[in-house]
């Protein structure tokens, strides 16, 4: 079972971004719990959460379907104590928000070294922010995004992703999402079904299936191997649409959120659609 969707507003509260998904013909959504520019944000509140927990009850969206993203201000390989500090509790935040709301899941980028500390020193610190967070939290995964690698983000490489699940202590509870325009964009080839098979087979090979917790499906702007995140609809960058009939009719990517962050979010409708029909094309 492939459930698709794309990351929609939850302007109006966490519970409108369920309607918003089913608007769309979406199987799976992603979301901000709170304002993703900001550190701070009001508790959810009982109602809200209680409505929330409802429309995907009505809609059909169970803990598989949900991927939330956190706040970009999170850094949790920051280089600095306090900062660090600020990003740690920032980020058990948002995993109680998940847990509040019932999701499974908290998709979030490493971090940044800001070229003051050695890779793997900010990869430790990353999987011992991880560690801390799962010690205050109940059932929530920690799923790592792959990056572009733009600036001095981590996450570019598939040995990063390995490296800090390595040192997080409840494997259950550690997962990566793949970002496609994220990987090409890093170096990691998906414009023919030949590309897909050598990308996604290093993949299992440096992090493992198992882990996989969710896919970002976008085309780039931005060139191959250029290190710059620019997403773009599918098929209309220089990914192409390859990737994403090869991972709808590979079982590898099932019973995961396939969440569309392109750039026209009208055009969802469609994306998802295609998305869909590539399954039986
Ligand atoms: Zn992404
Ligand atoms: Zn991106």
């Amino acid at each position: 079972m492939k459930y698709i969707g794309a990351h929609v507003s939850a302007s109006g509260g966490v519970d409108q971004a369920v309607i918003r998904a089913h608007e769309i013909n979406a199987t799976a959504f992603a979301l901000f719990t709170k304002n993703q520019r900001q550190w701070k944000a009001a508790p959810l509140s009982e109602d809200v959460i209680k409505k929330f927990k409802d429309n995907c009850k009505k809609y059909g969206y169970g803990k598989h379907q949900i991927l939330p993203h956190d706040s970009y201000l999170i850094n949790l390989g920051h280089p600095e104590f306090e900062a660090l500090e600020k990003s740690r509790v920032a980020f058990i935040d948002e995993m109680q928000r998940c847990e509040q709301l019932g999701i499974d899941l908290l998709n979030f980028h490493p971090g940044s070294h800001l070229k003051k500390i050695e890779i793997d020193d900010c990869l430790a610190r990353i999987a011992e922010s991880i560690n801390i967070a799962l010690a205050e939290t109940e059932g929530v995964i920690a799923v790592i995004e792959n990056t572009a690698g733009q600036g001095t983000n981590l996450g570019f490489d598939f040995t990063h992703l390995a490296k800090i699940i390595d040192g997080v202590k409840d494997k259950s509870r550690v997962g990566v999402c793949i970002d496609t325009c994220h990987a090409f964009a890093a170096g990691y080839d998906l414009r023919t079904a030949e590309d897909c098979d050598k990308t996604f087979g290093q993949f299992a090979e440096i992090v493992g299936f198992e882990f996989l917790k969710g896919m970002h499906l976008n085309d780039a702007k931005s060139e191959f191997a250029s290190r710059v995140d620019r997403h773009h609809s599918l098929g209309e960058g220089n990914i192409g649409f390859a990737p994403f009939t090869y991972i709808m009719q590979d079982d590898r990517f099932d019973g995961i959120p396939l969440i569309l962050e392109t750039v026209n979010p009208d055009i969802w409708p469609q994306e998802i659609a295609w998305l869909k029909a590539q399954q039986n094309s």
